[in-house]
């Protein structure tokens, strides 16, 4: 049996009774500072039991000068209070500025982020009244390692890393959650016909894990057949968990097509702290108009009410939630003629929140949070026993001007050693040698392959003379990526047309 780890950080409820729970508020840029203080209003009247931290981030941290938009001593409230109520910010455009997001979600490893997307029908105009789905996004790999290179003049790369425990720890999350909130299904958004090896690996681990809890419904779907069906017929899906990229664009679909980006907050969790904030961004051209819809951050509050432990507050402020949005007391984004009775700004939206606390809606389905409910728990990630690796080959990435691939293949010839063989070159991934096509565009980046003799298997140090050889000859090698065999299964894909 596995240690297990607490997906949530540990908060015992009987030193919640008596005392309030530190968390770390940041009040962001934009519309940030009038959402943050309309939820935060509507969460201590309600009752919450909160002691504020408040640190700076966003984008006069940017213009200081600090490249990641938050300043040193902030880490030290948010690993102390471990749970982060943030508003919106504004990343200034250009300039190297860094994500702040990212940057927060991966340093404190908030591997999970929630985003439930709901229709509040018939009282918010949608085309999907039905629709109740939870999108499960993979938080911390994929594209947004930010590991970007340019290679040529014309060839720049992003590279998309996968691993295995951060596809076991989401998908498990995503089953686990799916049993603690009496959902019935979990559905698997990738594209591993394309990308058969990370994509290919994240479908796998959802069968794998999908294995162990029978009494949920499971499919996967492609994302592109997938994410045309969720914005069609969203009804007909529960919980979806998808690779990182793909689950950030569906989630703000998801959203809008449930009636606002602005009604949907979020949760970021992880083992040692989470993070709570609105889908939509900062939106300045609404800041200081008291217009913007304070509801994303509310929700993500009342998220965060239910992970501190103090659910009551959380139901309560939901239902009274529910109560203003039935009642037709609307925001200028969700307010509509014939579905609206009153169109409020930001402050006084919070206000009618507030005149409502104690009430459960009428015509909406009341919520009702389970107050014992526990922390989500996931096991401690089991690393398997290593795979006997053996380097096979090598694949070169060279920058050439050239348009004939036929010179470049006769370029490199009398640059191999004896017991390596140039298997095949490739522009952007295609075949162009040996018997290329001649309509086959080619940039200025060209992938070799080379394979060793049997004989060589394993043998670095003559991948590294020869890339000495290559350099030495004038190539211009701006990449390798060494071809390696796990017990004995390829470690890479072949070119296409190979
Ligand atoms: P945005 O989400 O800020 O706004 C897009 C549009 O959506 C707005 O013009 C507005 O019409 C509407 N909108 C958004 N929130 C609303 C609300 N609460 N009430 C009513 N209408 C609302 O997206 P953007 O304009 O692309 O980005 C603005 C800035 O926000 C950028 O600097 C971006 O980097 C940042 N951003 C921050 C976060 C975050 O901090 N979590 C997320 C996304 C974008």
């Amino acid at each position: 049996m596995n240690a297990v780890v607490q997906t949530l950080p540990l908060i015992e409820p009987a030193t919640l009774l008596d005392s309030p729970v530190p968390i770390t508020v940041a009040y962001g840029d934009g519309i940030g500072p009038e959402i943050m203080k309309a939820s935060l209003k509507v969460l201590e009247v309600a009752g919450a039991r909160l002691a504020i931290e408040n640190i700076a981030i966003g984008e006069g941290v940017y213009l200081a000068g600090d490249s990641a938009g938050i300043e040193a001593s902030a880490w030290d409230s948010l690993r102390q209070t471990k749970v982060f109520y943030k508003a919106p910010i504004t990343t200034p455009q250009g300039g190297g500025y860094k994500s702040l997001n990212v940057t927060v979600r991966k340093s404190l490893g908030l591997f999970a982020n929630v985003r439930p997307c709901v229709a509040y029908a018939p009282f918010v105009a949608t085309k999907h009244p039905k629709m109740d789905v939870v999108i499960v996004r993979e938080n911390e790999e994929d594209l947004y390692a930010g590991i970007e290179h340019r290679h040529s003049d014309e060839v720049y790369q992003c590279l998309k890393l996968i691993t295995r425990p951060g596809c076991e720890k989401i998908v498990r999350y995503a089953f686990e959650y799916a049993l603690a909130n009496g959902r019935k299904k979990v559905t698997c958004f990738t594209k591993d016909n394309i990308m058969k090896m990370t994509d290919g690996l994240f479908h796998k681990v959802f069968d794998e894990i999908g294995a162990e809890y029978p009494a949920i419904e499971q499919e996967h779907w492609i994302v592109d057949i997938g994410a045309a069906k969720l914005a069609d017929t969203p009804e007909v899906f529960d919980v979806i968990v998808m690779p990182n990229l793909y689950g950030d664009i569906l989630s703000d679909v998801a959203a809008q097509i449930a009636g606002s980006v602005g009604l949907a907050g979020s949760a970021n969790i992880g083992a040692h702290a989470a993070m709570f904030e609105a889908i939509h961004g900062s939106a300045p051209r609404l800041a200081g108009k008291d217009k913007a819809n304070p509801s994303g951050l509310l929700l993500a509050g009342v998220m965060m009410m239910q992970h501190v432990g103090q659910s009551a507050v959380a139901e309560s402020v939901h239902n009274a939630w529910l109560c203003t949005i039935e009642d037709g007391v609307h925001t200028y984004d969700i307010y509509k003629l014939g579905f609206s009775t009153q169109l409020v700004g930001t402050q006084a939206f919070a206000d009618a929140v507030i005149a409502r606390l104690g009430r459960t809606p009428s015509r909406l389905l009341p919520v009702s949070y389970d107050k014992a409910a526990k922390p989500i728990e996931l096991p401690v990630y089991a690393p398997r026993p290593p795979a006997r690796k053996e380097l096979v080959g090598v694949d070169v990435f060279v920058h050439w001007a050239g348009h004939d691939p036929d010179l470049l293949a006769l370029r490199l010839a009398p640059v191999v050693p004896r017991g390596i063989d140039l298997q095949v070159i490739t522009n952007r991934g295609v075949k162009v040698w040996p018997n290329g096509l001649p309509e086959t565009f080619c940039t200025d980046h060209w992938r070799c392959r080379f394979v060793m003799d049997q004989g060589l298997a394993g043998n670095n140090t003559m991948v590294a003379h020869f890339l000495l050889r290559l350099a030495t000859a004038g190539l211009d090698v701006v990449k390798t990526e060494n071809l390696y065999l796990f017990d004995g299964e390829r470690g890479f894909s072949l070119a296409q047309g190979q």
